[in-house]
């Protein structure tokens, strides 16, 4: 009886999974296409805001998806697929690109805004990343200031010494840098201390619960006054809601990203934003 159990438990686990890895080859085989063509992928915006004037500083690009099979797909599920099959790279390297045709198209436009970039860990280790990085500020005419690169702690952690020379070489061309998802990690207070960044941001897991949370509520907090003494500006990720944001400034955090102001919208809605934004810096709402 208990064999017959076992057998059946196995017969209901096996397909699963093989529908966990077809779904990986499907959405490998459809993301390569998705590149090879240029179709279906784009790039969404989602604003940065000061604090204390309400004014959106910057954006962070977030690659959106649409699959004429799969429908829309979400980052959650690709960026880990293309990680795996080293499609990364090309999908990085087209963000990136992309990134900075959008910063000269908003140049040309009379608008501003720094760009945050994700890169993944691959990208990370690529040889040629520096060099990439610079040639795409040259070609599209960017400023190096309007270029953030953000890297998770995760990954800044998992080989901290070869973490602080890219991320040293990058500081060097002038872009901004941020340590992404921060609180997640394992950081060694001692080798943050070493890498060259400029803004940490945040997660949005020790946000969601703040200021009823005391034990999020202590940990913002010592991120906060941690960063503050070594002068790097903390983004607070995920604000939903109006009493995180009061929370958030009577703290001194200097920048907030979340739902409360805007979702990662199109270039244009963007650009909307910006321009109702008059010049008392406080947005309408979207
Ligand atoms: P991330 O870099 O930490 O990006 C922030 C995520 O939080 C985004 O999810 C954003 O839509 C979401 N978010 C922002 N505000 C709020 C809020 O108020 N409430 C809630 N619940 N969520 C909020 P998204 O766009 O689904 O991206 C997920 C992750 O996928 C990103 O996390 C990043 O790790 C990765 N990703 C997205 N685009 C790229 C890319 O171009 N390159 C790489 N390497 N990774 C990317
Ligand atoms: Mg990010
Ligand atoms: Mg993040
Ligand atoms: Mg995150």
């Amino acid at each position: 009886h208990a064999k017959q159990l076992g057998r059946a438990r196995h017969a209901c686990y096996a397909p699963e999974l093989g529908e966990r890895v077809a779904d990986k080859i499907r959405v490998h085989e459809r993301l390569r296409l998705a590149l090879a063509t240029g179709e279906g992928l784009v790039l969404h915006y989602q604003p940065q805001v000061e604090v204390a004037s309400g004014r959106m500083v910057a954006v962070e690009a977030l690659l959106r998806w649409h699959d004429a099979q799969l429908g829309d797909v979400a980052p959650a599920r690709f960026v880990p697929v293309a990680e795996a099959t080293g499609l990364i790279l090309e999908l990085g390297a087209w963000v990136m690109a992309e990134a900075c045709r959008q910063i000269a198209r908003w140049r040309g436009q009379g608008l501003a805004l720094r760009v945050a970039v994700n890169l993944s860990a691959q990208q990370l280790r690529q040889s040629d990343l520096v060099e990439q990085v610079a040639h795409n500020l040259r070609e599209h005419g960017v400023p190096p200031g309007q270029l953030e690169l953000e890297v998770t702690e995760s990954q800044a952690m998992a080989d901290p010494q070869q973490a602080r020379q890219v991320l040293g070489a990058l500081r060097a061309l002038g872009v901004e840098l941020a340590l992404d998802d921060f609180g997640t990690g394992q950081s060694s207070l001692a080798w943050l201390r070493e890498l060259p960044v400029t803004h940490i941001k945040v997660d949005r897991e020790f946000l969601h619960d703040v200021p009823h949370d005391a034990a999020d509520a202590t940990l913002v907090r010592a991120v906060l006054a941690l960063a503050h003494t070594m002068c790097l500006k903390v983004v607070a990720e995920g604000v939903e809601r109006e009493e995180q944001l009061h929370w958030l400034r009577a703290l001194g955090c200097e920048l907030y990203q979340g739902w409360l102001f805007a979702k990662a919208l199109p270039p244009q809605a963007v650009q909307a934003l910006h321009a109702g934004q008059g010049a008392h810096g406080h947005a309408l709402p979207a």
